[in-house]
C-alpha cells in the first residue's frame, strides 16, 4: 500500500496494460473480444480490473463489487485510519486477544510464512521502523538517531505477534506490548487476488486485475493471447511509461514488482532514504537494487515475496530464487546505467510467443 503519493503515481500495471494493447494490436489481424475495462482508486495508489467478455451488470456493477471488496480491505489494514483493525491492534498495549476477520488472518498467517522463509528481511512487525523514518501515517522531521533506531529495533520479530483460530473466530495477539505490524507491502497483492476471487465466483475465466504492481491473470486477454505485462525500466522517472525494459507473458498467475525508486525521502545531504527498510540494519535498504519482480500463485505471496528479495539485493536474491525455482527479475543500477537480471524459472515467461 502507498504510504502517500509521490510525484511519480502511475501504477505498473497501467503500463502493463497500454503496453500490452499496443504491442497485440500489431501481433494479431484477428479482431478482440469484447472486454470491460475499469479503474479507480484504493490504498493511495490505483486497481485496474480488464475483463475479457462480459461482467453481470456491466462495467457499473463492476465497479461496485470491486469496490466493495477493496474498501473491506482497507478498512481492516490502513495504518493510516485510526479505526482499522490494524490500529486498534498497534495501539494496544495490552497483551489481550483482539478478534480478526478470515481475511486479516490469512494475511498475517502468510506474511508470517514468508517472512520466516526470508529470515526475516520481509517482517510485518517493520512498523515502528516505518514511522520512525517518516513513511507511517504522521509527519517527521529529519531521520532518527542510532539510539532511536536500535530501540525500535528491540521490538520488532515475528516471534512476538501470535494468531490463534478457536471454532470459527481468529484473533491476533502481541506477546510484547510495544509489537506494532504493517501490512503495506501485501495489501496490494491481497486486494488482486480478493478482485480475482471475485471474478472466479461470477464465472469469468479469463481476467487481468489489479492493485498498483500487485498483478493476478487469468485464461486469456482480448486478443485470445497470453497476458503481456511491462516491467518498467526506472531509469528515466519523468519518462515512466515509456521506458519499457522488458516483458513477460502469463496466463493464469500472479506477478507483483518491489521497488525502491517510487517512494523514498531525501536527507540533507540529497541522499534518497527508500521506504523499503531492512529489518536486519534498521535502515532503508542501501544496495543498488531497484526492484524485483516475483511471479507466482497467488499476489499474496508474490507480493511478500518481492519486498523481502528487494531487502536481500539482486544477488542473493538471485541466489535464492535459483535454489528455489521461483521465476524472479531484478534490476539493478550501476555505474553505466540499469542491469536487468533473471532467474532460471523466469526465463520461460520472458520468451513470449505471441
Ligand atoms: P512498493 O513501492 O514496492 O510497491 P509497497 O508499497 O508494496 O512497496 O510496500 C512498501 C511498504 O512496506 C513500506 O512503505 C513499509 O510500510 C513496508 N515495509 C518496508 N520495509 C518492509 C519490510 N522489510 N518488510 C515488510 N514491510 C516493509
Ligand atoms: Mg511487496
Amino acid at each position: 500500500m502507498k504510504k502517500f503519493v509521490k510525484k511519480i503515481t502511475l501504477p505498473l500495471v497501467l503500463l502493463g496494460l497500454s503496453f500490452t494493447q499496443m504491442s497485440c494490436e500489431e501481433l494479431f489481424s484477428n479482431q478482440p473480444l469484447e472486454e470491460i475495462r475499469i479503474t479507480g482508486k484504493t490504498m493511495g495508489t490505483f486497481y485496474n480490473i480488464t475483463v475479457v467478455g462480459s461482467y453481470p451488470g456491466g462495467a457499473e456493477q463492476l465497479q461496485y463489487d470491486a469496490e466493495n471488496v477493496l474498501k473491506t480491505i482497507v478498512d481492516e489494514i490502513s495504518t493510516f485510519d485510526p479505526n482499522s483493525t490494524i490500529s486498534k491492534f498497534n495501539a494496544t498495549r495490552s497483551n489481550e486477544p483482539i478478534e480478526i476477520s478470515n481475511n486479516f488472518a490469512d494475511i498475517v498467517i502468510e506474511s508470517m510464512r514468508v517472512g520466516k522463509e526470508l529470515n526475516g528481511a520481509m517482517d510485518i512487525t517493520v512498523n515502528p521502523l516505518v514511522n520512525l523514518w517518516g513513511f507511517g501515517a504522521q509527519k517527521v522531521k529529519g531521520f532518527p538517531t542510532d539510539e532511536e533506531i536500535a530501540t525500535a529495533k528491540s521490538n520488532l520479530g515475528l516471534d512476538k505477534i501470535h494468531i490463534e483460530i478457536s471454532k470459527d473466530k481468529n484473533y491476533i495477539r502481541k506477546s510484547n506490548p510495544n509489537v506494532e505490524i504493517d501490512l503495506a507491502t501485501v495489501g496490494e497483492g491481497f486486494g488482486a487476488d480478493k478482485l480475482a476471487q471475485l471474478l472466479d465466483r461470477k464465472g469469468i475465466n479469463n481476467y487481468m486485475t489489479s492493485v498498483a504492481g500487485a498483478i493476478r491473470t487469468k485464461g486469456h486477454n482480448a486478443r485470445g493471447a497470453q497476458w503481456l505485462i511491462a516491467i518498467e525500466d526506472p531509469s528515466n522517472e519523468q519518462q515512466v511509461g515509456k521506458n519499457l525494459t522488458s516483458a513477460v507473458c502469463i496466463n493464469s498467475a500472479a506477478l507483483s514488482t518491489a521497488g525502491s525508486y517510487r517512494n523514498y525521502r531525501k536527507g540533507a545531504d540529497g541522499k534518497r532514504e527508500s521506504h523499503i527498510i531492512d529489518p536486519n540494519t534498521g535502515r532503508p535498504i542501501q544496495h543498488e537494487t531497484v526492484s524485483v519482480s516475483v511471479i507466482g500463485n497467488s499476489a499474496l505471496w508474490t507480493d511478500a515475496v518481492d519486498t523481502g528479495l528487494l531487502v536481500m539485493g539482486s544477488e542473493a536474491a538471485l541466489k535464492y530464487a535459483n535454489e528455489n525455482n521461483i521465476p524472479i527479475f531484478t534490476i539493478v543500477k550501476t555505474d553505466k546505467g540499469f542491469e536487468s537480471h533473471s532467474s532460471r524459472a523466469m526465463k520461460e515467461f520472458l520468451d513470449c510467443k505471441q
